[in-house]
């Protein structure tokens, strides 16, 4: 038996399969989506069986050697699916198959030493037999760690014939495991011993009592705890042969030990009510539809996926649940957990590699129905899907900025269409891409322009930040907003303050020299860290210390200028000391389970004021948040990139969509610089149709998406020239062999000029139908193999793109 198999080396050459002969105690239990262990060369590589046959053009076989799953970790629909993705993103199929599947089952390879066979420590060199004395392996980690490396002496046995390199390879799993005490022996036998034990042995007595009455194990740690006592009074026991102790496998359960209080399914309003039929329609028909649900916030969108899967599990089917990261707030998933019980798992970045492998495995094994996942959960291990769903569905976080660039609308597209089963996309501001797909009746759409219970939206008014500079004031709160967070203070209603970081963290300057503190390595400044008094770059990590004076004319009157969380903080601590304030960003959330403990601080009302980036403008409901505060709504407006009007449509409507969602009204107060934009305009007046009109016909005149597709094609060099080279010989031969309609852009330097030292330029293809574009830009790709492989060039294509910066 033969099987092909795709192995872990993401590079051209090796991009398809290689036959490998199955070995004979192997031929029963192999399967395609196995993950096996393959010689390569000299290395032993993990890789994906992905299919098995018994024809082969290959001379000379090499076997398998080992299998490393008992049942398939890919199942046939995904194999079919990673090779679909790979021709859409143009990415390696093994970097396909790895983002689906958690990182836990990813190999790690180390190489190791070790005496060729019949040579003995005798006829190794004195400072090379200490090594091999104790141990026959010798890894290469552990040559690194000495200093003076040995590495050069084990090389030159290596050429000597005295050692050999051999290439171990694990992957990461840990199963996580648990002592269980469970009793042992008669009935009769342990009431006797029971009696006969002295009253030095209290605690023995009682444990040993305690366990004859539990029918079920008892957790080791829990049982030692209750009785206050040590290992050895049970080890004592175990020893006479009353009770066992017993290793079990859990699940880490990252919701372990908490209670989630079980909803029952909401009357449906009559929107709700029709916007939740053709969803039903089509689950029951058994039939792959797209719908588009736009309803404004607190519309009850949730609801209306709840009780859809509700339904597709009643069928006996599976629904995957796509949220954006930042949105799988604890509330989120109470939500789920409540409706659903344990039939759901939970996967996102917060969790461990462990936690994230535990949670897929109850996929995998059907212990769910559900799965609610950050963008890689559309890739759920389910065969039965019922139903997919992707709430806030603009969301940019849906896109892989990185290989393989997928979206996970368009996965969740075609996995619906191979199990025939409706796929919801849910927003209140969908993307232009998807709201024009449905005007076209690709998709169905379906409309919630009122709030559950004709809640207000809340009124929002705009405020000009040149006036309130012109007034004479210059703190970064206007007179209007900062009344009315002192009016809620006096109420004691609550205030979410929100400041969009991107473009807007606290850069140096110097006042004398106009001197700004930029990476050594990116053409972007750095940001000031106040708390470890340091500069750092966000795109690279470089980090270096707060300068005393001017590094360019030694002035001592070099600042931090910018409004970033921190400077807020400090601002309303000054304006109002007695305001409790909650600071959400980077720096206080980076802990783990840190962002939950901030936003229970805020729900049971200990802090009046809530200040955050874009991690607090999605999914927080609570009652008391009256105003929402946004203190430059421009910041993203000037950013190079044409969708950045609608970024901030979006944005502004999701954090607006805070305040007022219960029996309190809401007011939003808006800070801008840019008075009279239409998003900014259009969002305050909750305008989504005019602003899908007026966005519309900036794409069409400007011919970008969803008028044209936009593919991105970058590349990168530490040397300028090459950089340059390559990008215009790439756009000249895309110019001579594209159709007529097709525009090239480019080359042009990217809009961050350097990163990590390597210079960046680009070239964009806008097009509306190109048939050969993977081709085209796959014979590109051949051209420069060469210059990619040895001489430092990288080129990135994105298809689709959504990020051009
Ligand atoms: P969205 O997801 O559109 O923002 P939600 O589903 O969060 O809206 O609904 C907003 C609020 O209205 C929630 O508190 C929810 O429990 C409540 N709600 C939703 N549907 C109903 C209904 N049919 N009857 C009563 N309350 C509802
Ligand atoms: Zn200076
Ligand atoms: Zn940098």
């Amino acid at each position: 038996m033969i099987a092909k198999v795709i192995v872990d080396v993401p590079a051209s050459n090796v991009n398809r399969t290689f036959d490998y002969l199955v070995p004979e105690e192997l031929k029963d239990t192999v399967k395609p989506g196995m993950r096996v262990a393959v010689p390569f060369g000299p290395r032993k590589l993990q890789g994906f069986v992905i299919e098995l046959g018994e024809e082969t053009s290959v001379q000379k076989l090499k076997k398998i050697i080992e299998l490393l799953d008992p049942v398939p970790v890919l199942t046939e629909e995904l194999l079919k699916l990673g090779k679909w993705v790979s021709d859409q993103t143009l990415c390696f199929l093994i970097t396909a198959y790895q983002a689906m599947i958690p990182a836990a089952l990813k190999a790690t390879y180390h190489k190791e030493f070790r005496l060729v066979d019949g040579v003995g420590l005798a006829d190794l060199p004195d400072e090379a037999r200490v090594w091999f004395k104790h141990r026959e392996y010798i890894p290469m980690e552990d040559l690194l760690e000495i200093s003076p490396t040995p590495l050069a002496l084990f090389q030159k046995l290596v050429q000597k014939n005295s050692l050999e390199v051999i290439y171990r390879m694990s992957d990461k799993i840990t199963k996580k495991k648990i002592k269980i005490v469970q009793r042992r022996g008669t009935e009769e036998e342990r009431l006797q011993h029971i009696e006969s034990l002295s009253k030095q042995a209290v605690k023995q007595k009682e444990v040993l009592s305690f366990l004859h009455e539990s029918e079920s194990p008892v957790v080791l740690k829990d049982l030692l705890e209750m009785f206050d006592t040590t290992r050895s009074t049970v080890q004592a026991l175990e020893s006479k042969g009353f009770i066992e102790i017993a290793e079990k496998e859990i699940y880490r359960d990252p919701y372990g030990g908490r209670e989630f209080k079980r909803t029952q399914p909401l009357l449906l309003t009559s929107q709700q009510e029709q916007s939740i039929q053709p969803v039903l329609a089509a689950l029951e028909e058994k039939r792959h539809e797209t719908i588009l649900l736009h309803g404004v916030t607190g519309s009850g969108k949730t609801e209306i996926y709840l009780q859809s899967i509700d339904r597709a599990i009643q069928m006996g089917q599976e629904a995957i649940v796509l949220v954006p990261e930042i949105s799988l707030t604890p509330q989120m998933v109470n939500r789920f957990k409540g409706r659903f019980g344990s039939r759901v798992a939970v996967l996102h970045s917060a969790l461990s590699a462990g936690e994230k492998y535990d949670e897929w495995r109850k996929i995998q094994r059907k212990e769910v129905s559900v799965v609610v996942g950050a963008r890689s959960a559309v890739f759920a291990p389910f065969e039965n899907l019922g139903l997919i769903i992707i709430d806030e569905e603009h969301e940019s976080s849906y896109k892989q900025e990185e290989n393989p660039r997928y979206h996970a609308r368009d996965v969740a597209v075609q996995r619906g269409e191979h199990h025939q089963c409706p796929v919801i996309l849910g927003s209140a501001t969908p993307s232009l891409e998807s709201y024009a797909r449905a005007q076209k009746g690709v998709y169905t759409l379906c409309e919630l322009s009122d709030r559950v219970n004709k809640r207000e939206l809340p009124s929002v008014s705009v405020v000009d930040m040149r006036e309130e500079l012109r007034a004479g004031n210059r703190s970064m709160f206007s007179r209007e907003l900062f009344d009315k967070i002192n009016d809620r203070l006096k109420r004691g209603e609550q205030s979410v303050l929100f400041l969009n970081r991107r473009g807007y963290s606290s850069f140096i300057l110097c006042r004398d020299c106009g001197y700004v503190g930029e990476c050594p390595h990116c053409d972007i400044s750095l940001t000031y860290h106040k708390k470890q008094h340091l500069l750092k770059c966000h795109y690279c990590g470089h980090q270096e210390p707060m300068p005393s004076q001017c590094p360019m004319c030694e002035s001592q009157y070099i600042r931090f200028f910018g409004t970033g969380t921190q400077k807020v903080e400090e601002e309303l601590a000054k304006l109002l000391p007695h305001a409790r304030v909650i600071r959400m960003d980077v720096d206080t959330t980076g802990r783990k389970g840190s962002h939950e403990k901030l936003l229970n601080q805020f729900g049971e009302g200990k802090a009046d004021i809530l200040l955050g980036t874009q991690m607090i403008a999605k999914g927080l409901d609570f009652p008391k948040v009256t105003l929402v505060g946004v203190l430059a709504a421009d910041t993203m407006l000037h950013l190079p990139d044409f969708r950045a009007s609608e970024k901030t449509f979006q944005l502004l409507t999701q954090v607006s969509g805070r305040a007022g969602r219960h029996e309190l009204s809401g007011e939003v107060v808006v800070q801008t610089y840019t008075v009279g934009h239409y998003s900014i305009d259009l969002a305050s007046g909750h305008d989504y149709h005019s602003f899908y009109e007026t966005e519309m016909q900036i794409r069409r005149e400007h011919k970008y998406p969803p008028y044209y597709y936009l593919t991105l094609i970058s590349f990168s060099h530490t040397e300028l020239l090459k950089a340059v080279d390559a990008s215009e010989k790439s756009a000249s031969y895309l110019q001579q062999k594209v159709s007529p309609g097709t525009i090239i852009l480019g080359p042009v330097v990217s809009p961050i000029a350097r990163i990590k030292d390597r210079y960046r330029y680009q070239v964009m293809i806008k097009y509306k139908n190109e048939p050969r574009l993977s081709d085209l830009i796959s014979e590109l790709l051949q051209h420069f193999q060469h210059e990619m492989d040895g001489n430092g060039l990288q080129i990135s294509v994105d298809m689709n793109a959504q990020n051009i910066m």
